[in-house]
């Protein structure tokens, strides 16, 4: 432990909250709310890929080192995007050791296909949803209440990406836009009880990770008045802390996801974080955003720790990866984003 975690009057679990909820506090906190299974981990470990995203023990003890050796200052699972994906009705290959399971083929075919899609009555006890939510459980018996517990499910524009295919997602936005609000409309209704048994199951917080509702994919117009209000849906029935995570340039839909009822938004480094703060001000927390490709993954601890310097500069309200870690990230990398917290905060 270092020394300024240990002279920090608050526990980690505490002092997430406090940054979730913009309370004073005496430093930034360190956390990923995206995926942090890396080789070197698994290595350490012995918890590999893809078994890490099939057995709730795996995918727990590679949770758990993103914790106990990198160095974030709370425990976050799973580490793919396919996990209602396939339970929703997608067809999900494995992966490897250094590639995450990825959709290969998909139910929409065309928009007739949407109205066979349904919640099933068994969503919390099919084979992926059942794994994650008990390697929540695991985590949270073995690090009690003292460190946060954060996981993630992909949104609805994301999951319709999936289940009906990126181009007809693209499509129907423009073509037959009833299509895509339906096939949203079931999915948020899965989110919701998802990300609730998630909660239940021992997590402190859920990331919904949803880029594909963002303005990289979709014009913010759309966002506006088909993914808006079904997140709006998902901040009042979802019963805990929420993050939601977009890739990519989110800045032109930032003021109203602001008031979309989420707790904090995790974002990229094409965001610039005092702008950004500008743009929300108190209404949400901003989580970031050192870049997971750029610098994390192929530079050393030097610019990381410079990149990760800028953030709390500007006023991160939680210094974090701006995504998902690539699994070669260096593990010194990752260390370096709470030296130079430490450090930081020591001056
Ligand atoms: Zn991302």
């Amino acid at each position: 432990m270092n020394p300024v975690t240990k002279v920090s009057k608050f526990t980690l679990k505490e002092r997430f909250e406090k940054a979730v909820k913009g309370e004073a506090l005496d430093i930034v906190p360190v956390c990923s709310v995206t995926q942090t299974g890396t080789f070197e981990l698994m290595e350490m470990t012995g918890a590999y890929w893809p078994q890490a995203n099939y057995e709730a023990e795996k995918m727990a003890t590679l949770a758990m080192a993103g914790y106990e050796i990198a160095g974030f200052e709370n425990v976050r699972c799973p580490f793919c995007t396919t996990v209602l994906a396939e339970t929703l009705g997608c067809t999900v290959a494995e992966g490897s050791i250094d590639i995450q399971p990825y959709v290969s083929d998909f139910p929409c075919k065309k928009k007739e296909d949407v109205k066979h899609i349904t919640v099933p009555d068994s969503l919390l006890k099919s084979r992926r949803t059942s794994v994650v939510l008990d390697a929540v459980g695991i985590i949270k018996g073995k690090v009690g209440e003292d460190v946060p517990v954060i996981a993630g499910l992909v949104g609805p524009a994301g999951l319709a990406s999936m289940l009906a295919g990126i181009r007809n997602y693209l499509m129907w936005f423009v073509t037959n836009p009833e299509a895509v609000e339906e096939l949203m409309g079931i999915l948020i209704d899965a989110c919701i009880e998802y990300a609730n048994a998630l909660l239940e199951s021992g997590a402190d917080a859920i990331t919904l990770i949803d880029s594909e509702a963002g303005p990289d994919i979709i014009a913010p117009q759309m966002f506006q008045t088909s993914v808006f209000p079904l997140y709006r849906k998902f901040c009042r029935e979802v019963k805990g802390m929420k993050i939601l995570h977009m890739c990519g340039d989110a800045v032109a839909v930032l003021d109203p996801l602001a008031d979309a009822g989420f707790d904090g938004i995790s974002i990229e480094e094409k965001v610039s974080v005092s702008f950004a703060k500008e743009l929300v001000g108190n209404r949400v927390r901003l989580i970031g955003n050192v870049s997971p490709s750029d610098t994390l993954l192929t530079k050393g601890p030097e610019t990381v720790m410079i990149e990760a310097t800028a953030c709390l500069d500007d006023g991160i309200d939680i210094l974090a990866p701006g995504c998902g870690l690539a699994p070669h990230t260096p593990l010194e990398n990752i260390k370096a984003l709470l030296k130079a917290r430490d450090i930081y905060f020591s001056q």
